[in-house]
């Protein structure tokens, strides 16, 4: 296949990327490199059949040659960067996916969305199962990411029902792994980098709430096989190993043998009580549940952070 992945010089784009290269498909990456990074495809750059094009999808998404398919995950992800990118993340949404279904649309392309968890908001089902309408707060801060999502998913299934594309969509819980930036917001990051740094733990709230972390190998595997199916979804894909944020800080602590200490801050506005997603369909329609527990992804996630990182996070880690 040739395949279009917009965000592709992301963190879960490029290892898409990689995965898609590794199995002898072509790959197209758009992106604008507004949260991603050209060190992230540096390894695919020159490889026969990967090309890198320097583009905002909300402009338009303008590709040469054929195309199968399009991974559409263009898209600011971190609460952190959304909140920073509120128009563009607005824009890469709507007229972004319009752009990418539209491509799809001239080739004939299977498309798939990359949407989220946030779609179901601050839930009060749980665990979170697809046919759950979620709880968004459509005027809140985090309504910028959110409502971006759903009107994706929305034009997304529209694009399938009136101009017949073959659409999928899949809901991606938080996946954490190797190349997310040290300072891009995300717990899993922020833990990691001051856990290593000796700086303090920023624990936003009291700490009881929860997020299930997914690693990212799983997560690409499942969006594989989104691509390769006629599966319309949407699917949720994560790990359903649900655990408190203050769990999640005792563990990276213990696992990176780090002394820092625990700040507490106050929680931002609207940030989810509780997320676990049901992956029932998942299993059922592709075949895919997650194999990785979060110990093992997130050893091999410190250790990333301790090499290939290392530039990035400052001398006190490497010290260690
Ligand atoms: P990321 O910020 O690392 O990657 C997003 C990529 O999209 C970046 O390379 C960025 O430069 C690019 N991009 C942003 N706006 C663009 C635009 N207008 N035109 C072209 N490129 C643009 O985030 P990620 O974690 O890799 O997320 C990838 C996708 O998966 C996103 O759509 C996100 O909403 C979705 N997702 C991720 C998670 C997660 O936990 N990582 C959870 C739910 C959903
Ligand atoms: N969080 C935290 N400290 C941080 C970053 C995030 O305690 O430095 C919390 C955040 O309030 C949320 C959870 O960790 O409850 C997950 O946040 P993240 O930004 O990773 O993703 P979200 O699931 O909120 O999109």
């Amino acid at each position: 296949m040739r395949v279009v992945v917009t965000g592709g010089a992301g963190f879960v784009g490029s290892h898409l990327c990689e995965t898609l290269m590794a199995r002898g498909d072509e790959v197209v990456c758009v992106d604008n490199l507004s949260t991603g990074a050209l060190v992230n495809i540096a390894a695919l750059r020159g490889r026969p059949g990967f090309m890198f094009v320097h583009a905002d999808v909300s402009d338009g998404v303008d590709v040469q040659g054929p195309v199968d398919a399009v991974a559409h995950l263009a898209s600011p992800a971190s609460p952190a960067d959304y909140l920073r990118l509120p128009l563009q993340t607005l824009a890469v949404g709507s007229r972004g996916s319009e752009h990418a279904l539209e491509l799809a649309r001239r080739h004939e392309a299977r498309f798939v969305l990359a949407s989220t968890s946030e779609v179901y908001g601050d839930p009060l089902a749980h665990p979170q199962r697809e046919d759950y309408w979620g709880h968004v707060n459509p005027i809140g801060p985090r309504s910028v990411y959110d409502e971006a999502k759903r009107y994706a998913e929305a034009v997304t299934v529209a694009y399938a029902r009136h101009h017949g594309v073959n659409t999928g969509i899949v809901r991606i819980f938080n996946t954490y792994g190797p190349r997310l930036r040290p300072h891009d917001g995300r717990v899993v990051s922020s833990f990691i980098r001051q856990a290593l740094t000796g700086e303090p733990l920023t624990l936003y709230g009291d700490g009881t709430q929860t997020r299930s972390f997914c690693f990212v190998d799983d997560l690409v595997g499942g969006i594989v096989a989104m691509l390769d199916s006629r599966e319309p979804g949407p699917v949720n894909l994560g790990n359903p190993d649900e655990r408190t944020v203050t769990e999640l800080a005792e563990l990276v602590l213990r696992m990176t043998g780090s002394d820092s200490p625990v700040d507490r801050l106050p929680l931002p506005a609207d940030d989810p009580v509780r997320r676990c997603p049901d992956v029932t369909r998942a299993l059922q329609r592709l075949g895919w549940k997650p194999r990785i527990d979060l110990e093992e992804g997130l050893r091999t996630t410190v250790n990333w952070f301790r090499s290939c990182a290392a530039e990035q996070v400052p001398a006190a880690a490497e010290a260690r």
